[in-house]
């Protein structure tokens, strides 16, 4: 289960939203389900500090990673300076990176092995637009999306992956997808990592539902066979609700 900040809360926001979250949390909910946050870069040295310092069962990660190591990059940030901060996750290609920021298959394939070269996990988010899904092609459009960011990427590699199907329909707006819908999509991904590589890696690979998740939807989304957990962004804003998210709405 993992929440994305997006551009909200700063550093130190952070630390008071990371303690919320570490106060509640108990090894009951930790041996159940890996709970993440992806915070806003200026957070993570913090939420870093914070993690190592109260030994807290939380992983951390960045939203984006550039595809290049280093150089003349300005305003980028390295998948090696996030293992330095010892990083476990990365999102690459969410769809407000594709929409505002023209990542294309091609910069999406890249920032993937870039995760991948430095053992980050990378989180790839895919996932259709209202025209797509209008059209009835969102099954087409998404699988895709997962050929393109996994050209060339090897199966010892791709095995650890995790994919966030995320209708872009249904991000930010409080239109959540039906869990029929979710696992339409989230089922056809997993049958394209068996093609693409075999079963092992299909079984292996973690498929989120992302898109105004909320404890209130989330128990009937988890219910899905090919739903393994959830990409969360409005609601990861707020502790408790992101805690009731992590048990399933209870
Ligand atoms: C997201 O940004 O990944 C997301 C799923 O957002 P929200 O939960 O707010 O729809």
């Amino acid at each position: 289960m993992a929440g994305n900040w997006k551009m909200n809360l700063n550093h130190l926001e952070a630390i008071a939203h990371v303690q919320k979250l570490s106060f509640s949390l108990n090894d009951k909910d930790y041996a159940a389900v890996e709970v993440a946050v992806l915070p806003p870069f200026t957070d993570l040295r913090t939420v870093q500090t914070l993690v190592d310092g109260d030994k807290l069962k939380i992983k951390y990660g960045a939203q984006d990673l550039s595809a290049h190591d280093s150089g003349a990059y300005t305003g980028e940030i390295s998948g090696a300076m996030l293992a330095k901060l010892r990083c476990s996750y990365v999102t690459v290609g969410h769809s407000e990176r594709r929409q505002y920021h023209g990542e294309d298959e091609t910069i999406v394939n890249a920032k993937v092995k870039a995760a991948f070269r430095h053992e980050l996990t990378p989180i790839l988010c895919v996932g259709e637009g209202l025209e797509v899904r209008k059209a009835g092609d969102q099954v087409s459009h998404t699988l895709a999306q997962v050929e393109g960011a996994l050209k060339d990427v090897p199966a010892e590699q791709a095995r650890t992956l995790v994919v966030a199907y995320e209708p872009v329909w249904a991000i930010g707006t409080g239109e959540v997808a039906t869990p029929d819908d979710a696992q339409e999509v989230c089922g056809a991904i997993r049958t394209k990592l068996d093609q693409l590589y075999d079963p092992t890696v299909a079984d292996a690979v973690r498929i989120q539902y992302g898109g105004s998740v909320k404890s209130g939807n989330i128990a009937a989304i988890m219910a899905q066979p090919d739903v393994d957990g959830a990409l969360v962004g409005g609601a990861a804003l707020d502790a408790e609700e992101f805690v009731r998210i992590v048990r399933f709405g209870d």
